[in-house]
């Protein structure tokens, strides 16, 4: 039996914050502002997980004003959400994912994003899909105002 989720995150970009995607420190002037270290890719992949469980989302889980949660390193919500399949007989067939970021280029980080998200999904890395676009200097994303992520990941119950 398989169970499809689909996640999606958006972060405004700020000065003075560390720009943290899929677990990876990011090289950039603007750094992903809000709840937790601000992993678009985290918490779009979280989404994914919860939304294959129909459980509901990242917020109703971690809510942000919750202070446990203030610069907390969301890889943890992942691997909750991961543990909750867990306990319903799931696990992680693949996962795929866009980042939409105008600048820097991701594609020297993306190795080690997939290896971060393929550690907290309890998979393997060739499971794990992860690509980078930018906004085309349009939108938020190509205005820089932004950073945005997307997943879609599929779920399968052992027999
Ligand atoms: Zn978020």
């Amino acid at each position: 039996m398989y169970r499809l989720g689909f996640g999606t995150d958006i972060h405004r970009l700020a000065a003075g914050r560390p720009l943290m995607i899929g677990g990876v420190r990011i090289e950039s002037d603007l750094g992903s502002d809000g709840h937790s270290d601000g992993d678009v890719l985290m918490h779009a992949a979280t989404d994914a997980v919860l939304g294959a469980l129909a459980l509901g989302d990242i917020g109703a889980h971690f809510p942000s004003d919750d202070d446990r949660w203030h610069n907390a390193e969301s890889s943890q919500f992942l691997r909750h959400a991961v543990g909750l399949a867990k306990e319903k007989g799931y696990s992680v067939s693949n996962i795929d994912s866009v980042i939409d970021l105008e600048k820097p280029t991701l594609r020297p980080y993306l190795d080690a994003m997939r290896a971060n998200l393929a550690d907290a999904l309890n998979t393997e890395t060739d499971c794990v899909s992860v690509k980078a676009k930018t906004g085309e200097a349009v939108d938020a994303v190509g205005e820089r105002l932004a950073v945005r992520a997307q997943v879609i990941v599929l779920l399968v119950k052992a027999q």
